[in-house]
């Protein structure tokens, strides 16, 4: 199957190399899938322990100014003594690194105490907006303010909780204010793995960034609202996209969350080029064999239907080197008797008619002692190209049979159409007027015995065969250039049978 058709090779190395690739480009699509998918989970990871870290700090924070309210509402502390009112009043978790002061404003915005000093510093906070929201709502809680540069120390960006003194009568009575260094979540962020193009921030809910990892002084207190990316944080508590950046447009992987309790949003990013860099490479590398590979597939399986061809067109001129005379291109003698042998079954079991040709050039040996053996050569050669020019129909074979003897074998051939045929061979020989001053027709001639099973019945090929010499043996006796029917000897001397007398 293979050795006959070598385009079928290139047709398998093509679909198993087809195979192959189809192959890569899914396991590539499952890497890149496994890229996204740890991507994912690191910034989940990431965000949930920032999370955690902000609230549990903001809640301590938090309880340290509801202390602080508490002990303000208890009888007596304020005329406790100042050293003892301080301890009573600010617990030492508020002075953890990166919390600020805590101050107690009365209701016009005076620092009446203060955390970290006794007496307090003289300041007034009331234009600062953690004051303002909690003397115009009394239901506010906690309030994180928007970041500010704090009036004590004039550094450190900082934001600041404040919770509302109520007077019994709930009336405005001042407010509890901790400062917060906006260090702290500098500080946290760059603990975190993100890879070079990650992205970290923290903002307050209405938008406004607090921090945002890559560090850049000039984003603090940069509202986000309208960006892209900030309207999806406002759509769930959590959750994870694509996005690009407003600040900076670089294409992200984001995990947003709003702190739990608190009005501030947080999200973190791997940036689309990291996440998939390891994966491009690995990528490059693999594409890169397997096209190699694949083309060393399809090149060999060309090389090798190259191969298998050019075994092909040996094995055929070796068969026609084997079926053919040399001299005259026709059939040779072999291949003419199975050819025979077939038509003959073919015949018997359809009962179509056969029919047989044998010629044999005239008074030969004279020609070729007159003008030579090479000249006898040619005229053999034109003496065949007569019979092929003559049967040209597919089922029909002539053969040189040997020597200066021709044969031709006819299918579904009845005996006056062998005749008819016969009879341009034996015209078109003369026509050639090759000259023959030996013989009486002074031109090479052609005899031709026909025999058909038609007109006779034989037992085997064989003896068609031997029918159709009987029949040219006679047309030989009756003085050559004719064409004789078999049974011929029968009917020798009535001049019809002779199909074409000689002229
Ligand atoms: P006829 O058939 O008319 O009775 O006479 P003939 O001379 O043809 O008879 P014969 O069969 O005795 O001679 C055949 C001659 O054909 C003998 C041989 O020299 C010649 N011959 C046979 N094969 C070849 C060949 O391949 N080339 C040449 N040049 N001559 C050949
Ligand atoms: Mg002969
Ligand atoms: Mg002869």
């Amino acid at each position: 199957m293979v050795t006959r058709r070598p385009n079928i090779v290139i047709a398998i190395s093509i679909v198993l190399a087809g195979a192959i690739l189809a192959i890569t480009v899914w396991v590539l699509a499952q890497m890149r899938d496994d890229a996204l998918r740890r991507a994912q989970d690191s910034v989940f990871n990431v965000s949930l322990l920032v999370e955690r870290d902000v609230s549990r700090n903001l809640e301590i924070y938090d309880l340290s100014l509801r202390a602080v309210v508490d002990g303000l509402n208890q009888p007596g502390v304020l005329d406790l003594p100042p050293a003892i009112r301080q301890m009573v009043l600010f617990d030492s978790s508020a002075s953890a690194k990166d919390m600020g002061s805590i101050f107690v404003l009365d209701p016009a915005g005076n620092v009446i105490f203060d955390s970290q000093s006794t007496p307090p510093r003289q300041l007034n906070l009331a234009e600062r907006d953690y004051f303002q929201v909690q003397r115009d709502s009394p239901h506010v809680g906690l309030y994180v303010s928007h970041p500010f540069m704090p009036k004590v120390t004039g550094k450190d960006v900082s934001i600041a909780l404040s919770r509302r003194i109520s007077r019994p009568d709930g009336s405005f009575g001042g407010v509890v204010v901790g400062t917060m260094r906006l260090t702290y979540f500098r500080r946290l962020f760059a603990g975190m793995n993100l890879g070079a193009g990650g992205s970290m921030a923290l903002m307050l809910s209405d938008g406004t960034m607090l921090m945002r990892r890559p560090y850049d002084p000039k984003v603090i207190g940069r509202s986000l609202a309208g960006t892209a990316n900030y309207t999806r944080f406002l759509l769930q508590p959590s959750g994870d996209f694509f996005g690009t950046a407003a600040i900076d447009g670089v294409e992200r992987w984001y995990a947003f969350r709003h702190i739990d309790m608190y009005p501030m949003i947080l999200d973190v990013a791997l940036s689309t080029h990291d996440i998939y860099v390891q994966w491009r490479h690995r990528a490059w590398i693999f594409g890169t064999l397997i096209a190699a590979l694949d083309a060393a597939i399809i090149a060999l399986a060309i090389l090798f239907s190259q191969q298998l061809r050019q075994r092909r067109a040996a094995e055929e001129e070796l068969r026609v080197l084997a079926s053919t005379d040399g001299l005259t291109g026709l059939n040779n003698r072999r291949t003419f008797e199975e050819h025979a042998e077939e038509e003959w079954r073919r015949a018997q079991r359809n009962e179509w008619p056969l029919s047989m040709l044998l010629i044999d050039v005239d008074t030969f040996k004279g020609f070729n002692d007159l003008y030579g053996h090479s000249a006898g050569d040619d005229a053999l050669i034109a003496v065949a190209r007569c019979i092929g020019q003559s049967v040209r129909r597919p089922g029909d074979t002539a053969a040189r049979y040997g020597g200066e003897e021709f044969a031709v074998l006819l299918p579904e051939t009845d005996e006056a159409g062998a005749a008819c045929i016969a009879e341009k061979i034996r015209a078109a020989v003369q026509a050639l007027e090759l000259r023959h001053v030996a013989s009486s027709h002074h031109v090479l001639t052609i005899s031709i015995g026909i025999a058909c099973t038609r007109s006779q019945r034989f037992a085997t090929s064989r003896a068609l065969v031997n029918a159709a010499d009987e029949a040219l043996y006679e047309a030989k006796d009756a003085g050559r250039n004719r064409v004789l029917c078999y049974p011929a000897a029968a009917r020798a001397d009535r001049r019809s049978d002779v199909v074409s007398p000689a002229g």
